[in-house]
């Protein structure tokens, strides 16, 4: 139990009394002891006489002791005074349970916050005021209490006067009052936060009506998040919030947030809250997120950036308000939706998703510029498991998720990556496929073994290497079919060596040689290069005829043949004119 908890407060529990369903959610305050007055003003920090906080933290206040008996005297402590203080002067304005839950969670029961409440609604101190109730705004207690006076007062009065307490009439939890800060109580509750802070919209727009539930709702966010009763732990503490912060926008608009958290040290470093019981269209929400796309996009000019020189023309503004922001990111957006069954507010999430997919949806797998961060969840799941369990959908991703890996995006990084590395995987295996298909029929290569891709094949035709190689090949072929019908020949008439040239040479034959040739490739190009006429055998004996005739070509004349052709060309009487091979 910690330290603000005394015996003054715990014995103040009655059972009996008003507040007595236990259920903490309506607590009147028919005040049963509003009569014990006392001249001395409240002070306005709440630090009063039952302050236990060491005196060193007291020091320099005016006052250190009160008759408290008659201060308060409904018993209440400066200390849960001072918390009450803070919560209202965040939340504006509140039930008993929420101030409870967020001010005084390690009191059992809210009794000691009802009575500090009407405590700070006395006359003297004029801090607190009730607000109508969650029932509606035709509470007739509240009518009788007048308009602007504080019902608590009136009632303070009623009681002064001999007025008899009285029982709660209104169905339990239909009709749960709201408490309020008067102005001192604003300027008072200004005072418990911490230096530099902004308490946002004085005047909370809690209306008659529809505001109401509102409010409460983005109460009980706040209580869900912050509470110590919170699952796994409270994120942040009451003074980590503002609610209804105004977001300026071009032409004097604004865009006002139901609620803000900036609670770095809880993992938290800026959360913009939206709560939305289901009474606008889809297209509202879509509204306000383009509202604070539009306030996102705001720049400014600084020519001494962080203190020296810098070229940046265009910084952000938003984050002169919200230094506590990542890098790199734009404040996320949370937006809790009740008022609606689970299918119609999951409906309403996936509504979003289109409706808002331009300022959520990144450009490409890992490119957020410009993009929000942008939450949703079930009112009724953050407060009953509270925002540490898996209630979030952060659109992108495709799974519930903790606050944690929602606003670090796990989830949807994890997929992309999956994704990402699986394209790639599927990338490389058809890159496999179509290399595979390149192999060289020849040489079996395929084209990333090649230095010159161009050389390689497409698998149908041979490679350009397979290709000069059969080119050679097929040359190979023809001369030795050349060589062997060329030997088979006979030898040449001027060096006696083979008529197709000499073997392997550069000049050999590859191609049969004429029937009537009777010399070797170099000794035709001597023979031509020295303008030599060409060879004319001599004509044949007939008795070397006759004979031929006979037995055959004559075995000492291997050119018979060929002396055969030239006698037929060129008979006797054409050599005598002159004629022969030219
Ligand atoms: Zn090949
Ligand atoms: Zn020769």
């Amino acid at each position: 139990m910690s330290g603000s908890q005394d015996e003054d407060e715990g014995g103040q529990w009655e059972p009996g009394g008003e507040d007595g369903d236990g259920g903490g959610r309506e607590l009147d305050s028919q005040d049963e002891d509003g009569g014990g007055q006392d001249s001395e003003p409240d002070e306005l920090d709440g630090q009063g006489d039952d302050d236990e906080r060491p005196a060193a933290e007291r020091t320099g206040k005016k006052r250190t002791a009160f008759v408290r008996a008659k201060a308060y005297p409904n018993g209440s402590t400066g200390p849960l005074r001072r918390d009450i203080l803070q919560v209202l002067g965040v939340l504006k304005a509140a039930t008993v349970k929420q101030v409870w839950q967020l001010a005084a969670p390690h009191h059992e029961h809210p009794n000691t916050v009802a009575s500090a409440l009407r405590d700070m609604a006395l006359k003297e101190s004029r801090l607190a005021e009730q607000r109508g109730s969650l029932g509606g705004p035709d509470d007739e207690e509240e009518g009788a209490g007048g308009k602007k006076k504080s019902l608590a007062q009136a009632r303070a009065e009623r009681a002064a006067a001999g007025g008899k307490r009285a029982r709660p009439t209104a169905p339990k939890g239909s009709n749960a009052k709201i408490w309020g800060l008067t102005e001192l109580g604003l300027d008072a509750a200004a005072a418990t936060l911490p230096v530099g802070r902004k308490m946002g919209n004085r005047a909370r727009s809690l209306g008659r009506g529809t505001g109401a539930p509102h409010a409460m709702a983005v109460n009980d966010t706040i209580v869900a998040f912050t509470g110590a009763n919170t699952p796994g732990g409270g994120i942040g503490v009451i003074s980590d919030w503002t609610t209804e912060a105004s977001h300026p926008l071009p032409g004097g608009r604004q865009q006002i947030a139901d609620a803000v958290l900036i609670a770095p040290a809880d993992g938290v470093p800026v959360l913009l809250v939206e709560v939305d019981l289901h009474n606008g269209t889809n297209l509202k929400i879509a509204r306000k997120i383009d509202g604070y796309a539009e306030y996102f996009a705001q720049t400014y000019k600084d020519p001494n950036h962080e203190g020296h020189p810098s070229r940046a023309k265009q910084l952000p503004s938003w984050r002169r308000t919200y230094p506590t922001a990542p890098a790199g990111t734009l404040p996320p957006i949370a937006l809790v939706l009740g008022g609606a069954g689970p299918r119609a507010i999951d409906n309403t999430i996936d509504a979003i998703h289109d409706l808002a997919a331009q300022h959520w949806e990144p450009r490409r797998a890992f490119d957020f510029t410009d993009k929000i961060p942008l939450l949703a969840c079930h009112l009724d799941d953050l407060k009953a498991k509270g925002p540490h369990a898996a209630i979030w959908w952060r659109y992108g991703s495709t799974n519930w998720q903790t606050l944690t890996d929602a606003l670090a995006n796990t989830d949807y990084i994890a997929a992309t990556r999956e994704r990402i590395a699986a394209e790639k995987k599927a990338a490389q295996e058809q890159e496999h496929q179509r290399l595979e298909a390149t192999r060289c029929p020849g040489c079996n290569r395929r084209e990333d073994e090649f230095r010159y891709r161009p050389h390689a094949s497409d698998g149908t035709r041979l490679c350009t290497d397979c290709e000069e190689q059969a080119r050679k090949d097929r040359a190979r072929r023809q001369l030795l079919a050349a060589r062997a019908h060329n030997d088979a020949l006979h030898p040449c008439y001027t060096c006696h060596g083979p008529l197709g040239g000499p073997h392997g040479s550069r000049t050999e034959l590859d191609e049969p040689a004429e029937a009537d040739r009777l010399e070797c490739p170099p000794c035709a190009s001597e023979r031509s290069n020295h303008g030599r006429r060409p060879i004319l055998l001599d004509l044949p004996a007939p008795r070397q005829v006759r004979r031929a005739a006979k037995h055959g070509p004559p075995d000492d004349d291997p050119w018979w043949t060929v002396r055969l052709l030239h006698a037929e060309r060129w008979p006797k009487e054409a050599r005598d004119r002159g004629k022969g091979p030219s």
